[in-house]
């Protein structure tokens, strides 16, 4: 894979990713992502940002279940994927995307 900015071969590294969302600090051990030695942009493969959606999903539902947030999971969620496909829906009506395939895979919502 190629540095889309500089053009060097990128190097897959494993490194723990941590960001804090929400005031919760996440930390994803291990994740895979592709590293320019050249530039230093980061590449993150859609895998590893679908591990990384999972992971905090799942931290993010705990907390907010611990803190009497949520009572309902399974509503929740539902709810949760009710708002992400109307998302696209909107995004495709105001032309920011034309398709579904082509909206952003949104790591935190
Ligand atoms: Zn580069």
């Amino acid at each position: 894979m190629r540095c889309k900015f500089c053009g060097r071969e990128m190097m897959k590294v494993v490194t723990p990713f941590r960001r804090p969302v929400k005031g919760e600090m996440m930390e994803v051990k291990d994740i895979e992502v592709y590293r320019c030695p050249g530039c230093g942009a980061t590449f993150f493969p859609k895998e590893t940002i679908k591990h990384i959606g999972r992971k905090t999903g799942e931290r993010l539902l705990k907390v907010a279940k611990e803190r009497g947030r949520i009572r309902d999971e399974k509503e929740h969620l539902r709810k949760m994927r009710e708002k992400a496909v109307k998302d696209i829906e909107d995004a495709i009506r105001n032309g920011e995307i034309k398709k579904r395939e082509d909206a952003p895979f949104k790591i935190f919502t």
